[in-house]
């Protein structure tokens, strides 16, 4: 199992989007691994995990062609996660390519389906965005999930794991993802410390490795509690220990990173490995 992070930062990015304060001067002077776009990853061969407004140009700079993602899923509909609005590029009618002069159409040539997961009521809203057309006319299949339910994301055999990450009017998922060689990776974006019911579904798991929200990093305890704190993901991680969900060896993986509740990544990544963790940053890969 490969995943690539595509963006590991909380809303606002990293610098914040219009913060002239020290800090987010300093990562703008820094830029490298320190400069941080919207969380989302791709999961090889064929998988989106997540498409905020900029996934288009993440996925272009990490190399990945988006016309060849056949899975796209989501984890919850805040702006940073979700944005729609590109779906009605898929309308075409078929056609190839023209040769010349050709009227105006938004793309050309057959298209395979996307399938696209997520709750009941984001899949409402992606149907409500798609101005008229519909998503058999868009080449796509919107495939509603629940809390609790296991089901294929092409060879993956993803489970819905409840967030502790409300939305009004609708839930937020982290998906326990295992592979046909019977790997587990825990996408734990976003959320604050897991609930009851997550425990539940992770108790017997062999997680290989987990990423978790880290948002409110070194400064943050009990600055939120839809997200994490690093105090908080030491008590997540010592009880996913307890339970027997993460083996010796396996790693965990901090992400959705806020710009005043941590250091710059170059700083804040020693640190964090001398905690046994691993600090993500854009275009990193997870091999497990
Ligand atoms: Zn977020
Ligand atoms: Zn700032
Ligand atoms: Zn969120």
């Amino acid at each position: 199992m490969r995943l690539l992070f595509l963006g590991t930062g909380a809303a606002e990015e990293v610098p914040s989007v219009w913060c002239a304060c020290a800090k987010c001067r300093r990562i703008r002077e820094l830029g490298g691994r320190n400069r941080r776009r919207n969380a989302c990853a791709f999961l090889e061969p064929d998988v989106v995990i997540d498409h905020p407004p900029t996934l288009t140009s993440q996925a272009w700079d990490a190399g990945v062609d988006l016309s060849a993602v056949r899975h796209l899923v989501f984890t919850h509909g805040h702006m940073d996660h979700f944005y729609p609005h590109l779906f009605r590029w898929r309308l075409g009618d078929g056609r190839e390519e023209p040769q010349g002069g050709a009227p105006v159409v938004p793309r050309y040539g057959q298209l395979p389906l996307l399938f696209v997961y997520g709750s009941e009521k984001l899949l409402d809203d992606v149907a409500a965005s798609l101005r008229g057309s519909t998503p058999e006319a868009l080449r796509m299949a919107l495939c509603p999930v629940r809390a609790g339910q296991s089901f294929a994301v092409g060879s993956y055999r993803f489970t819905a794991i409840p967030a502790n990450h409300p939305v009004p009017g609708d839930v937020s998922f982290n998906y326990l993802i295992e592979d046909q060689a019977g790997r587990a990776l825990l996408y734990g974006l976003d959320g604050g410390t897991p609930p009851e019911e997550a425990w539940e579904l992770l108790e017997g798991r062999q997680l290989d490795a987990v990423i978790l929200d880290a948002t409110t990093g070194f400064t943050g305890h009990g600055a939120a509690s839809n997200h994490m704190s690093l105090h908080d993901v030491r008590e997540v991680v010592a009880r996913l220990r307890k339970i027997g969900a993460l083996a010796p060896g396996s790693r965990v993986v901090l992400s959705h990173i806020n710009a005043h509740h941590w250091p710059p990544h170059d700083e804040a990544a020693p640190r964090v490995e001398r905690e046994g963790m691993i600090l993500s940053y854009d275009g990193m890969w997870l091999e497990l």
